[in-house]
């Protein structure tokens, strides 16, 4: 870019997801005809900008790992397209997805599985820059400490094994293998449920920390609304399949404009404020259907405190509001 070009206004886009849907095949698969479809990912969209972290929330079931495992085409998709810096990388094959893998990289919940526990820890964070000929060999050791560096492990740790070290630090040395790659974007898929609260702040902090560092993008997946809250720049809510709400995280916790968000919200402990009288928690009346038998109309609607008739014959499409999030619901909770 010359001094005469203008800056862009808005950051690139990085990921482009469109009407995305992922099923499983249960049952007796072998038999044509026989067996159900579970929708676990069903026609969602959204896009992801350079910089920002968009927190996935939502119940346990509701697809969130499914949505993360198809991004990173660790899953195949079964309708709907992914697009990585504008490439369709939908149907990629494996050579042609190998500098997509590098760019795009996952991080779980347990790191332990993914850490040979009889390799020492310089080794394990050495092999992806061996096997992927990231860096040539006479500079893997010089890269491993950097890395170490970057995540707060000292470098003199290198020696150690898996075991040796807590579920916090585990979860580091997990992320310098995936910094390793040199990803631009990061999937976290309950990156800190694991741990306890204390060590969770700690490894938010981190992400926060090397996301102005290296200028990552991520989607961070997580149940646990405050730990959302706490590092997204955006928040996409889903329920059985679908996202309902997605927004700015202040726009969406502070007012949210569907019945399922709200209720979630209100569920979150918050610390009384004098003065102040405490949220009404929203019970939700029901259980969460099967994905395999989703609710005719909105999913939502066996369960939502402010159903009506239209609810149950005609399902809701994610639609812009006025102050700039998307609400897949007939009656939102604020003004369209
Ligand atoms: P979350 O991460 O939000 O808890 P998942 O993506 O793990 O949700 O699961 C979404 C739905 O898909 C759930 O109903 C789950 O039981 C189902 N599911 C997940 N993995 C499989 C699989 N390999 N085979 C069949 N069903 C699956
Ligand atoms: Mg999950």
């Amino acid at each position: 870019m010359n001094a005469f070009s203008p800056q862009p206004a808005i950051p690139p886009r990085i990921l482009d997801v469109l009407n995305l849907s992922k099923y499983y095949k249960i049952g007796r698969t072998m038999l044509p005809g026989s067996g159900s479809l579970v929708r676990a990912v069903d026609d969602v969209s959204f896009s992801v900008t350079e910089g920002e972290t968009l927190g996935l929330v939502g119940e346990s079931g509701c697809g969130k790992s499914t949505l993360g495992r198809c991004i990173t085409r660790l899953y195949d998709v079964t309708e709907g397209r992914l697009m990585v810096e504008g490439v369709d990388i939908t149907h990629a094959g494996r050579k042609e997805l190998q500098p997509f893998r590098r760019k795009m990289q996952m991080i779980f919940q347990d790191p332990s599985a993914s850490l040979n526990p009889r390799r020492r820890v310089g080794d394990l964070i050495a092999e992806p820059l061996r096997v992927h000929r990231i860096r040539p060999p006479g500079q893997i050791d010089a890269r491993v400490r950097e890395l170490m560096g970057l995540v707060g492990l000292p470098a003199e740790y290198a020696d150690r094994y898996p075991h040796e070290f807590s579920g916090g630090q585990r979860q580091r040395i997990g992320i310098a293998r995936a910094l390793a790659m040199e990803p631009r974007l990061i999937v976290a898929d309950e990156p800190v449920s694991a741990l306890d609260v204390s060590v969770q702040a700690q490894i938010v902090n981190l992400f926060a920390d090397l996301r102005e560092r290296l200028g990552l993008t991520y989607i961070f997946i997580a149940h646990d609304l405050s730990v959302v809250r706490q590092v997204s720049t955006r928040t996409a809510v889903m329920y059985l399949g679908s996202i309902v709400e997605i927004g700015l995280t202040d726009t969406v916790f502070d007012r949210p404009a569907h019945p399922y968000t709200e209720a979630l919200i209100s569920a979150i402990p918050e610390p009384r404020r004098a003065g102040q009288g405490r949220r009404e928690r929203i019970i939700l009346e029901g259980e969460v259907p099967s994905p395999a038998n989703p609710p005719k109309g909105c999913k939502f609607s066996t369960r939502c405190p402010a159903v009506a008739d239209r609810c149950r014959t005609e399902r809701p499409t994610l639609r812009p509001l006025a102050d700039g999030r998307s609400v897949a619901c007939h009656f939102p909770r604020v003004p369209a």
